[in-house]
């Protein structure tokens, strides 16, 4: 075997393709966000960041940078060990009742980010229940297919928020089996919302566990930014609520909230949760500092979120320009092919010093490559109307496909 040139052969491909990742070097300035600056051989521009998933620009609270930084200065800069083993501070703690509270559960439990905590979780849980069967939307992230796989259970895709075709499944399956219906509130790439409602009314009637990701949700939705469950007041009907502390929270960290027992179940039996090193504890103390803002004084934002997002989808849609239909703050701009999708933020960073990266395979299905931007509440009309020009001009000097 020539690994190397295995290797060389599989890059050649993704070139090919024009699949080939690359990452833009950014530096980011607390206090100034959405602008930053990006690092390229031998220079340093300035740049607005519009693809950003610190959605609320949490990362840059003064709150939140106090509470790490006095943290850092009053226990140091690790945890000293997993959670088992010497690494459960005080700040772990505290920040777990917190997330159990905002969520409205008995417990919660916290992972080294969001990715791990599907991961964990749904391979525990469907691990080791015999016979339990997984539903999963088609759609669902790339952490929690990798929990359903790790679990080895038995699983069937339904069709993206469609309840028919789950009801069709779930009549399918033998009664007394267990069975976890697993789904995300709020679909990154789409911008689409889960009909949260009637996936718990089937769940009842089959007796199926709930388990929802509301990683793209939790701080921006709900009148205390607990998700879209909390918005839709259907948080007390699902099973286990899973969310990540690195999106709008702006830290890092993942978690899930469920009843007392399935919470000590997982903490007891998850290698994701038990054989890692613990965040450090300035990491936690940051996330419950930014929970704490987020639920209590987060509405105005929360509003502002939402009036942006809605300012900045009409004036897209009055230059003509191809915007997905979305319910949510994403708002993606269909190109369909990664050539031209990557031409066109590549023209955005040289000529306008707008930072959105493209979407490429495997992140969304081929042919559906797209551009995916996340206003914050920070984003000004000037740098709305920046980005609206610079594309507009795109389109027309590439000969981009306008809307229909
Ligand atoms: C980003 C993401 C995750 C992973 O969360 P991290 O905290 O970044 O690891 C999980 N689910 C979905 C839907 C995501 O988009």
């Amino acid at each position: 075997m020539d690994y190397e040139g295995f290797f060389a052969k599989a890059i050649d491909k993704l070139k090919a393709e024009g699949n080939y990742r690359i990452f833009a070097e950014i530096e980011r300035h607390a206090g100034y966000f959405p602008n930053a600056s990006r690092h390229t051989e031998n220079k340093k521009d300035e740049i607005t960041v519009w693809c950003s998933n610190d959605y609320l620009g949490m990362g840059q609270n003064p709150q939140v940078l106090k509470a790490m930084k006095d943290t850092i200065d009053l226990v140091g800069a690790g945890s000293g060990g997993t959670r088992n083993i010497s690494g459960t501070t005080h700040q772990h703690v505290i920040l777990e009742q917190e997330l159990a509270e905002l969520h409205q559960k008995e417990n919660a439990l916290l992972f080294t980010s969001g990715y791990v905590a599907n991961d964990a979780t749904l391979s525990t849980l469907a691990g080791n229940m015999p016979g339990c069967v997984i539903l999963s939307d088609e759609f669902n992230h790339a952490s929690m297919i990798a929990g359903v796989r790790h679990s080895g259970a038995e699983k069937r895709i339904f069709k993206h928020n469609d309840v028919a075709d789950l009801e069709t499944l779930l009549a399918d399956i033998e009664p007394s089996r267990p069975k976890i219906i697993v789904f995300e509130s709020l679909y990154s790439m789409d911008g689409d919302i889960a009909p949260i409602r009637k996936i718990c009314d089937l769940a009842d009637e089959y007796h199926a566990m709930t388990y929802i990701d509301e990683v793209h949700a939790v701080g921006m939705y709900g009148p205390r930014g607990g998700g879209v469950a909390e918005r839709d007041g259907q948080m007390d009907r699902i099973t286990v609520i899973q969310g990540t502390l690195a999106k709008a929270f702006g830290v890092v960290g993942g978690y899930i909230a469920a009843s007392q027992k399935l919470v000590d179940f997982v903490r007891s039996k998850a290698n994701g949760f038990i054989f890692t090193t613990s965040l450090p504890p300035a990491v936690a103390a940051a996330a419950t500092a930014s929970v704490r803002h987020v639920r209590d004084q987060g509405q105005e934002r929360r509003e502002q979120h939402q009036e942006r997002t809605k300012t900045l989808k009409e004036l897209l849609t009055d230059a003509g320009l191809p915007i997905m239909p979305s319910d949510s703050h994403i708002v993606p701009i269909m190109v369909g092919d990664p050539i031209l999708c990557k031409q066109v933020t590549d023209d955005l960073m040289s000529r306008y010093g707008i930072y959105v990266q493209p979407i490429n395979h495997p992140t969304v299905p081929k042919g559906t490559e797209r551009l995916r931007l996340t206003p914050s509440p920070i984003h000004s009309d000037e740098d709305m109307a920046e980005l609206v020009k610079a594309l507009t001009e795109i389109w027309s000097r590439l000969a981009l496909k306008w809307a229909a």
